[in-house]
């Protein structure tokens, strides 16, 4: 036996590198990354493709490793070119994505150390670390000092732990499902729906609320149809606001539809998972007037604060409640509950073993420090103005003045089929590689949505857009 535990311990041992392979990997991919930030994947924000990076499966999964150039470039070709480069400074389309450098370097360490911030017991720092960034957050959107929340994966799972979370708060049990009633708009982020149904509220009663011609909720309808709720007999529960709506970047009036909520026992959700950040910002909070009085809030670093995909966040006002929800011991667990400091974000979320995804918030924040974040943010939402400005000056007829960092816009051709001509303009600009923009359909119209959220988006990139779109109505195939 001792044989064999011996010839097996000789391989297992491959599972720990050598310092001089160590560095011959790191070196690696160090190198690719340098080449990505430097060259290779900069300039083009949509790569049309044959292949769409089937080359991947000519890398099967087998007994022995390959060398490391073989597979950086299999990732190379097949993941990192084809299509969507959330990378570059012409994303403009969907929200766009973030990868601050600094995420990396946190995200390396993390998986590094492998410290496991789930519980107080195991990492009593990264613990603190995580309720700090949360706790600094809620200061950020106005909640008192004894909120808090957790960091999820994304903004999808914030907003289903906020629905759960108001679920058990206000008692509703599933024989009260079918008379529940929600109210939100028809802006407001599929996500929503989703995590609705996997809250096994799929049967609640969901009241659509008309918006204004900025497709924001009128507060007026929104009382007015809670009252006509309670007069059926129905249990009105739970009201979502935007903060940063997806389609059009606008705020939903805050303050309004706070105080209806509060005046009806509501629990008062606002999904700021595009938008929150914006409040880091003085001059442009004051848009957000009236999300303190929200209970809870979605919000979403990889997106405001332009961290790599993989860091939402919920902030929860009524911390007892989250806790409520979340909260679980097994007998296996014993020696972990002993020290309660801090709560132990296992405890405020469906998530046990989880990633120490706040390393790569705290070390952006302590190396670049706030300012730099709060700048490019102000950037963004000035570059949108900017371009909304210029776009109108080139003949596209465009949409609601923008909150934030949205935008829409279309071109209404002398003759033939309006949507079908914006459609060809998104699908040139798509073929052309340069900038990539999405569009959205509101009431039968085609936009097409400009969204500034990149940090690599500066005033060259808006230019560029704006000398493209330029070109295309000019003569859809002369600036190709
Ligand atoms: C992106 C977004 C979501 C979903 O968040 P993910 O991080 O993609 O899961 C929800 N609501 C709004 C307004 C968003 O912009």
């Amino acid at each position: 036996m001792i044989k064999r535990i011996k010839a097996l311990e000789k391989i297992s041992q491959m599972l720990e590198p050598k310092g001089s392979q160590r560095t011959y990997w790191n070196n690696s991919i160090q190198n690719y990354a340098d080449d990505f930030l430097d060259n290779f994947n900069q300039h083009t924000t949509y790569v049309v493709s044959e292949t769409m990076g089937n080359g991947i499966y000519d890398f099967p999964i087998e007994e022995n490793g390959k060398p490391i150039e073989e597979v950086l470039q299999c990732l190379k070709d097949n993941v990192d070119t084809p299509n969507i480069n959330p990378a570059s400074g012409g994303h403009f389309g969907y929200i766009p994505g973030g990868g601050v450098f600094t995420t990396a370097m946190g995200d390396y360490l993390a998986a590094v150390t492998n410290r496991y911030a789930g519980i107080f017991f195991a990492c009593p720092g990264g613990v603190r670390m995580e309720n700090m960034l949360l706790r600094w957050m809620c200061r950020m959107v106005g909640y008192p000092s004894t909120a808090l929340g957790n960091l999820t994966s994304g903004g999808s799972i914030a907003n289903l732990s906020a629905i759960t979370t108001a679920r058990d708060a206000k008692g509703i049990k599933a024989k009260d499902i079918e008379k529940c009633v929600i109210y939100m708009t028809h802006q407001l982020h599929h996500c929503v729906q989703k995590a609705l149904r996997i809250a096994g509220m799929r049967e609640c009663i969901i009241r659509y609320i008309p918006m204004d011609d900025y497709f924001k909720m009128k507060p007026k309808d929104l009382n007015q149809q809670i009252q006509e709720d309670k007069t059926d007999g129905l249990l009105p529960f739970m009201v979502f606001a935007s903060a940063g709506t997806t389609d059009t970047g606008v705020v939903d009036p805050l303050e309004a539809i706070g105080i209806i909520a509060k005046d009806n026992k509501l629990w008062f959700h606002v999904d700021a998972a595009y938008g929150g950040f914006f409040m880091l910002s003085d001059t442009l909070k004051p848009a957000f007037k009236g999300v303190e009085l929200s209970d809870s809030i979605a919000i979403d670093p990889h997106k405001g604060m332009f961290l790599s995909y993989g860091i939402g966040a919920i902030l929860i006002k009524d911390t007892e409640a989250l806790y409520e929800t979340h909260r679980y011991s097994a007998n296996y667990m014993q020696d972990a509950f002993t020290l309660d400091e801090e709560p132990s974000p296992a405890d405020l979320s469906p998530e046990l073993t989880k990633h120490f995804r706040g390393l790569r918030m705290w070390i952006s924040l302590q190396l670049l420090g706030v300012a730099p974040f709060r700048a490019a943010l102000e950037e963004k939402i000035l570059l949108c103005r900017y371009f909304y400005k210029e776009v109108e000056k080139l003949g596209f007829e465009v949409g609601p003045k923008p909150d934030l960092s949205i935008a829409i816009f279309r071109y209404v051709p002398k003759t033939g089929d309006v949507n079908a001509f914006n459609q060809d303009i998104v699908d040139q600009i798509m073929q052309d590689g340069r900038i990539f923009l999405s569009s959205t359909t509101i009431g039968g119209v085609y936009w097409i949505r400009f969204a500034v959220l990149s940090f690599r988006t500066h005033l060259k990139q808006v230019d560029l857009a704006l000398h493209i779109l330029a070109g295309l109505t000019a003569g859809p195939k002369e600036v190709f």
